[in-house]
């Protein structure tokens, strides 16, 4: 019999750990023989505080919304009496065994049945603060087997897979890794960019707290394949959870020797640390992220030279984000035709997304590329809370752009979102209903990207307070109808000639809510105050 309370940042943040204290207590009153565990966060943010209960020879059923007050009768009646309580459960996941009645499985409950787990695989099943649970499901294979391949042969393997940065680049991560191995320099560097800034977004904090050895284990295989033994993960500050359960990991490999000198009995060495960042959006920027690793102002660097010829301390560097390093141990374990065989085209594979907004269900889901916005908005997170309709999904983050409803039926991968004007981004979408004002929205992002911006090129730095400053204008009901042309010309200028993608993409909410609700902003203008 065992029990696991979900602890990620969401669980704790809704209560889970006065929850697992109120457990400890009940099980020592009933004096049960039960293993208390904790986990991560299992994607469902919208039912934490999450429970799992399960018994010998039957599926463990996943509780939501369990608060201390549930924990007494829970107990006694699923683990004393075997009796699942039906109204508190959302899911069973079956290992085989005996199934209850009138309880989704996981793989075909509404949340989960579009999904794919690979990088989430874990999230929700292991503890992630024990390796033992992280080898017992195939942890470090995917290390122990490329140690035994030419490192070509894995650059090669990870080219096959299709495998573009997660972080909202999508540059192919096989050609990048090719240009790092193929640079010249007496010392490489594998960085994880851990800096994920984007409002509405966690998706690497989910993987980073699930499943750190993942990301650890693919920055070693591309060190051994790229010709690196130096590593270094870049998490921002404000995600703590995260950069202690990673200290524990790198503190627990090096004990076991799979980091370190001769990993695993080869020549093979690698160490990595972790450099906290200091709360500046921009330093998710990769240069900017370098500069303030090597103790400088976070402010982007010009490119060319780029990271792979010239990056950390001016040595070749490669730089992923942790999505894209949490899939690599998966692609040599399995191979890069099994990732391929997943998703579209010119985007394999799947992508974690964290939906947010006027939904049902707000959560951390795992689709494959190419589901379409609808899928994700209607069956996943369930549709818009309150019986409203839907206005618009904003995808990608403050760089990304608004999508109607006409654009639902647009299936997620790299190429169809730049298409409908915005972006895949790191993985965040916001959903929005019928009662949104979307010059607002615009004017939402755009206050955070002008914030944020470092302030080193005048098209940003400038560009964006004007951009702001009419925006205010026109929801404040003081704007002229020359504004909206104003609006455009300005924020194609800053598309084009600012220097970093912050500045470059900072516009794209104030585009693609022009292009699809200009209504709203000339009915602001029409209105009178
Ligand atoms: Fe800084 Fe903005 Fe210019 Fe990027 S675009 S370098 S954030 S001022």
């Amino acid at each position: 019999p065992r029990i696991i309370v979900g602890l990620g940042t969401c669980g704790m943040a809704a209560g889970g750990t006065k929850v697992m204290a109120a457990i400890e207590t009940e099980v020592e009153k009933l004096g049960l023989d039960v293993d208390l565990d904790f986990t991560s966060c299992i994607g469902m943010c919208y039912a934490e505080p999450v429970v799992e209960m399960g018994l010998p020879g039957a599926a463990s059923v996943v509780y939501g919304g369990v608060y201390p007050e549930d924990v007494a009768q829970l107990i006694e009646s699923h683990m004393v009496n075997k009796t699942p309580v039906t109204d508190k459960a959302e899911i069973q996941i079956s290992a085989g065994g005996a199934t209850y009645e009138g309880i989704p499985v996981m793989e075909k409950s509404p949340y989960y049945e579009k999904q794919v787990r690979s990088v989430t695989s874990r999230l929700g099943r292991t503890n992630p603060e024990r390796i033992e649970d992280y080898i017992a499901t195939g942890g470090y294979a995917g290390l122990e087997k490329a140690l035994t391949m030419e490192p070509q042969e894995i650059i090669n393997q990870v080219k096959i897979s299709g495998l573009r940065g997660r972080g909202g680049g999508g540059f192919p991560t096989g050609t990048k890794w090719q240009f790092v191995a193929d640079a010249v320099g007496d010392k490489k560097y594998i960085v994880c960019n851990a800096d994920e800034g984007d409002p509405g977004a966690f998706m690497d904090r989910s993987v980073l707290e699930g499943d750190p050895h993942a990301i650890m284990e693919g920055m070693m295989i591309a060190g051994y394949a790229i010709g690196a033994n130096e590593g270094v993960i870049y998490c921002r500050a404000e995600y703590p959870l995260a950069i202690k359960r990673l200290n524990m990991a790198i503190a627990v490999a090096e004990e076991m020797g799979i980091l370190g000198d001769n990993i695993m009995g080869t020549d093979f060495n690698f160490k990595l640390r972790i450099k906290a960042g200091a709360g500046a959006f921009v330093c998710g920027e990769e240069t900017a992220l370098l500069n303030s690793i090597e103790g400088k102002r976070g402010m982007p660097r010009v490119r060319p030279p780029f990271p792979a010829h010239k990056g950390l301390w001016q040595k070749p560097t490669c730089l992923n984000n942790v999505e894209t390093f949490a899939n690599i141990p998966f692609i040599v374990r399995n191979g890069g035709d099994w990732y391929a065989s997943m998703g579209t085209e010119k985007s394999k594979g799947s992508k974690v997304f964290c939906l947010t907004g006027k939904i049902n269900n707000t959560g951390l889901a795992e689709v494959p590329m190419g589901i379409t916005l609808r899928e994700v908005v209607f069956n996943i997170a369930g549709g818009i809370a309150d019986g409203k309709k839907f206005k618009a999904v904003q995808s990608g983050g403050p760089s990304g752009g608004c999508l109607p409803a006409e654009q639902l039926d647009l299936p997620i991968d790299y190429d169809s979102l730049i298409s409908g004007g915005a972006m895949m981004g790191s993985g965040g979408l916001v959903v929005m209903d019928e009662g949104t004002c979307m010059v607002d929205v615009a004017k939402f992002f755009l206050n955070f990207t002008q914030l944020e911006s470092c302030g080193k090129c005048t098209p940003c730095r400038e560009g964006t307070k004007r951009l702001l400053e009419i925006l205010e204008r026109i929801c404040d009901g003081l704007g002229v109808p020359e504004d909206i042309d104003t609006l455009e010309r300005l924020a194609k200028t800053i598309k084009t000639s600012a220097l970093c993608a912050l500045g470059q993409t900072a516009p794209n909410p104030v585009l693609t809510t022009l292009r699809y609700f200009r209504n709203e902003y000339e009915a602001h203008i029409n209105e009178k105050r």
